[in-house]
């Protein structure tokens, strides 16, 4: 692709940065913020980079937030007995939009994954012990990829957790819930939390 201005070629080539986003689209988003009032373009800009500068990790259960605590830890109405551990904030906001569930989260960053050099230390389990042990937590609803690594993890914290008097349950695997959380339908995901099993008969229902 050759254009006339290096100030449009620079804008294309940041837009194509972005997933799913080839040159042609790039150039099409381009062109039509070139057509946008300067104070709306602005606005798009100065939205991004204050997203990218100001945003934080709430101090508790790393959730992407304002400030220091999230809304969710903040929330006075939310059921602090109950823990959701997930692997990122993509499954955060899955579970939020089922509008089903009232409980707290906690976002490892990931799953352990000793091949990818992903131990615990690389991930938010020290933080979540803390949180077993000093808060009122009554239960960890382990909601995790059903993958061998996603196993792991689970009987890794199960392991963990093993000497505090907490109860431990993974959400139940829908027929089409084949993947990652995101991409579970709503019903699917809310209906895995409501009949999620202790993970003493999720070991045996994998296992038979
Ligand atoms: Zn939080």
């Amino acid at each position: 692709m050759i254009f006339s201005s290096k100030l449009i070629e620079d804008a294309v080539q940041e837009f194509s940065k972005l997933p799913g986003i080839g040159k042609k689209t790039a150039l099409r988003m381009v062109l039509h913020l070139l057509k946008m009032e300067k104070e709306e373009v602005n606005g798009f800009s100065g939205a991004l980079s204050r997203m990218r500068n100001e945003i934080c990790f709430c101090n508790t259960c790393h959730n992407i937030s304002d400030s220091d605590q999230c809304t969710i830890c903040a929330s006075p109405g939310r059921n602090k007995s109950q823990v959701c551990v997930v692997e990122t904030i993509r499954d955060v906001i899955a579970i939020e939009s089922t509008q089903q569930y009232n409980g707290l989260y906690h976002v490892l960053g990931g799953i352990l994954s000793p091949l990818d050099g992903i131990g615990p230390e690389q991930l938010n389990v020290a933080s979540l012990h803390e949180r077993v042990k000093n808060e009122e937590v009554e239960e960890l609803i382990m909601a995790l990829s059903p993958t061998i690594e996603g196993d792991t993890t689970v009987y890794y914290i199960a392991r963990q957790m093993s000497e505090l008097p907490i109860r431990i349950t993974t959400i139940a695997r829908g027929i089409s819930f084949g993947g990652e959380l995101e991409y579970a339908d709503e019903m699917t995901l809310a209906r895995s939390i409501a009949k999620r099993l202790p993970i003493d008969n999720y070991v045996s229902m994998k296992g038979s």
